[in-house]
């Protein structure tokens, strides 16, 4: 679709939220620009751990759990439909998830937190494994492995072939997907979006800001507010081992070509994608404790990424009341979101209005 003609939805920013988003709406039909300014931003999408991950996510925001486990249902659906029209696999799993616990104190902490969450959002099905169950599950475990949370509806998948799929789906509906566009300007006009790229302009009647961490300083052009800040997490990556854990946790994962990815750091060190060796010790130390045979597994890959974090680390989603058809998106969870983006948040945005469901998540709870 050439420049200026009006599409029916802008999406800027090409990364897992965007590019689900995107994905989503033109499925549904309508004519999408998915503008992304490439590889001198900074790409979450390109960094991260893979997992779809249920357990822990909304202890104390209801809403926010219940949006996980909804996005986790229909998954497979997205898996399914990403094979149709992209011809990609994106190697969704859903074995369940350990969260392993290295003393009685941890369990117990564990223990309690997996309590409240069965109290605040129901039941998912998450239990208490203690030290034999849990070797009966899992071989290979260190001593100081003292049981663990398991969750039976968490999984992973392929980042990378997620946004691929994504991409290329999209593409295969006549959708655009515009990289290089590093958008600098947003006018606002009722019923319509003037989307400015340099000289590049391209217009539509909705628009979706999904650039991760650009998103702050785009925001305010249609009055919205999207106050997020990087969050750094480093991963290692072992070389192809045999399978050693039919199941994903937090921390470790067998990816489906046999690498080990091992995880999970969090770092506030603003800008910085650096890694350090500091974090590569702790990242192995704990995950040794928990599989001491990855002591003598070779490391051959290791990098470093940025989350994109509100200011309580759980989504924005939020119609501008300023410039209605203006929509913010951001969350730090957009592998396991990406099936609510692209299967409920998409629709409602082309349809105008988000869900009640989702107002919790108004950046109003900051001011
Ligand atoms: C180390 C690490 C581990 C993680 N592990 C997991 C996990 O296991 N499971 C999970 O669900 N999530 C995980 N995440 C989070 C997940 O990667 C992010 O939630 C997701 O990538 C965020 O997607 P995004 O589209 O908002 O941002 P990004 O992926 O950062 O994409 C933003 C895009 O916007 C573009 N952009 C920026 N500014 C502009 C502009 N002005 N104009 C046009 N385009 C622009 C950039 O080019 C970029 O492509 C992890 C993140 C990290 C860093």
């Amino acid at each position: 679709m050439p420049a200026n003609t009006p599409y029916d939805l802008i999406v800027i920013g090409g990364g897992l939220v965007g590019g689900a988003i995107a994905w989503g709406a033109a499925s549904q039909g309508a004519r999408v620009a998915l503008l992304d300014e490439g590889d001198v931003a900074f790409r979450a999408a390109r960094g991260n751990f893979g997992l779809v991950w249920v357990q822990s996510k909304g202890a104390g925001m209801p809403p926010y759990a219940h949006w996980t486990r909804h996005s986790s249902e229909l998954w497979p659906g997205l898996a399914e439909r990403l094979a149709g029209t992209a011809g990609i696999d994106v190697a969704l799993e859903q074995p369940g998830g350990l969260t392993f616990c290295l003393s009685d104190e941890e369990f117990e902490h564990r223990a309690a937190m997996v309590h409240r969450m069965h109290n605040e959002n129901g039941d998912i099905g998450t239990r208490m494994l203690g030290r034999e169950e849990v070797r009966s599950m899992v071989s290979g475990l260190g001593d100081r492995v003292v049981g663990a949370a398991f969750c039976p509806i968490d999984g992973h998948a392929s980042p990378l072939y997620l946004l691929r799929a994504l991409h290329s789906g999209l593409q295969g509906t006549g959708a655009s997907y515009l990289p290089g566009r590093k958008v600098d300007r947003i006018d606002p006009a009722p019923g319509s979006f003037t989307v400015h790229c340099g000289p590049e302009k391209f217009v539509g009647a909705k628009i979706v800001i999904a650039a991760g961490l650009g998103s702050r300083d785009l925001a305010p052009m249609v009055g919205l507010s999207m106050p997020v800040t990087p969050l750094q997490g480093q991963i290692v990556v072992t070389e192809r081992l045999p399978p050693m854990l039919p199941y994903v946790t937090h921390v470790l994962r067998q990816t489906a070509e046999g690498t080990v990815m091992l995880g999970d750091s969090q770092e506030d060190v603003g800008f910085d994608t650096s890694t350090r060796v500091s974090v590569l010790k702790e990242i192995a130390a704990r995950n040794t404790a928990v599989f001491p045979a990855l002591k003598d597994v070779t490391i051959v890959r290791m990098w470093a990424a940025l989350r994109v974090m509100s200011p309580d680390g759980y989504p924005i989603y939020e119609q501008s009341e300023r410039y209605p058809g203006a929509f913010a998106a951001t969350c730090h969870s957009g592998v396991t979101l990406a099936g609510a983006h692209a299967l409920a948040l998409a629709p409602a945005i082309l349809a105008g209005v988000l869900p009640e469901a989702l107002a919790p998540f108004s950046s109003a709870r900051f001011t």
